[in-house]
């Protein structure tokens, strides 16, 4: 397995007090594989990204748990082996490719310097392998001595896949990658992620808002809420039959373009504080099948056919 998390918890100790941003989070992770995680806005889907890179800003820490890349435990290691990780073993891709960019660098210098900084091979050697990688996420080599402000919005975020796979990591850890890019460019960069993981076997987690999307490319998705990861299932599993309640809602929330009077519902209500969630079980409030037991006890994560599931429906 090539990564394995194990009751993860990630707090932030804010003056307000302590948000419970990731809580109890366990999933496994194998090669050439793509998970998707899901749900609504401050569910804790970026905190949990960056804990994976050992990376939670202050005042976030990580307070329990193991995250394991090839069975080293990434929460023990010193700040120079954790370096090391970073970029050669998980790259991450961010949302908004100008922010990571530099404006005033040409793009091929920039993997050029990416392969430099940590590999020991010459110039020459380096923009061999930027010229390569650039064809590779579908940019033409003639683009090399273009700056940032020259492309697309989809094409810097193809340059930043560009770099994120530049030294061959095993992981590539991407937050919303396509939120700011239109329909077409998404499924492209979409695509360009299925080849990652085919042809060159690289495992991707795809943080997003929008399961629609996620069901498009992940062969498996781990639906969060309010920090919980409520259910872990195949994709097409999740698709046809949803165990969570709070997946199901989120599934009834995407149009089917298949369905011509399909009434779109968005799921009532709206995600809690994490200063201070609900007691029981964080969904409560805006679970259609809440039961007594849902208002008072944390439900437990139950494992059924394969798939993980934390709701009081799958008993205690
Ligand atoms: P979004 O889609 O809006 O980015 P998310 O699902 O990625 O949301 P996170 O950004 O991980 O969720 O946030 C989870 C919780 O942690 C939220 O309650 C958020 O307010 C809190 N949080 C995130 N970053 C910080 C921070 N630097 N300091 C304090 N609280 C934070
Ligand atoms: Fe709904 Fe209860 Fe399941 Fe929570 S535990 S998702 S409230 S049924």
């Amino acid at each position: 397995m090539l990564l394995e998390i194990e009751d993860l918890h990630v707090y932030y100790f804010t003056k307000r007090g302590v948000v419970r941003a990731v809580e109890g989070v366990s999933f496994e992770l194998d090669r050439a594989e793509i998970l998707g995680i899901v749900g609504e806005s401050g569910s804790g889907k970026s905190t949990l990204g960056l804990a994976i890179m050992n990376l939670v800003p202050s005042p976030g820490k990580i307070v329990r748990g193991s995250i394991r890349l090839d069975g080293k435990d990434l929460t023990k290691m010193s700040e120079k082996e954790l370096r090391d990780i970073r970029g050669k073993e998980i790259a991450m891709v961010f949302q908004d490719p100008m922010t990571s960019l530099d404006p005033l660098m040409r793009i091929g210098d920039q993997i050029v310097e990416t392969i430099l900084a940590h590999e020991d091979v010459s110039k020459e050697e380096a923009k061999r392998r930027a010229l390569e990688l650039l064809e590779e996420v579908g940019i033409s080599r003639d683009r090399f001595n273009d700056y940032p402000h020259q492309l697309s919005g989809g094409m810097r975020q193809r340059v930043m896949i560009a770099m994120a796979i530049s030294l061959n990591p095993k992981l590539i850890i991407a937050d919303e990658p396509t939120t700011a890019l239109d329909v077409i460019v998404q499924d492209q960069i979409m695509e360009l992620f299925s080849k990652l993981r085919d042809e060159f076997g690289v495992a991707v987690i795809l943080i997003s808002h929008d399961l629609a999307l996620e069901l498009e490319v992940s062969d498996k998705i781990g639906v969060m809420y309010a920090g919980w990861l409520m259910e872990l299932s195949k994709s097409e599993e999740l698709a046809k039959k949803p165990l969570n309640p709070y997946a199901r809602e989120l599934l009834k929330a995407i149009p089917n373009v298949e369905l011509e009077e399909q009434e779109l519902v968005s799921i009532p209500g709206s995600p809690p504080d994490l200063h201070d969630p609900p007691k029981g079980c964080r969904f409560h409030p805006r679970c259609p099948d809440a039961m007594p037991i849902c208002f008072k006890e944390e439900p437990p994560t139950k494992s059924i056919d394969g798939r993980l599931v934390k709701c009081w429906l799958y008993g205690g």
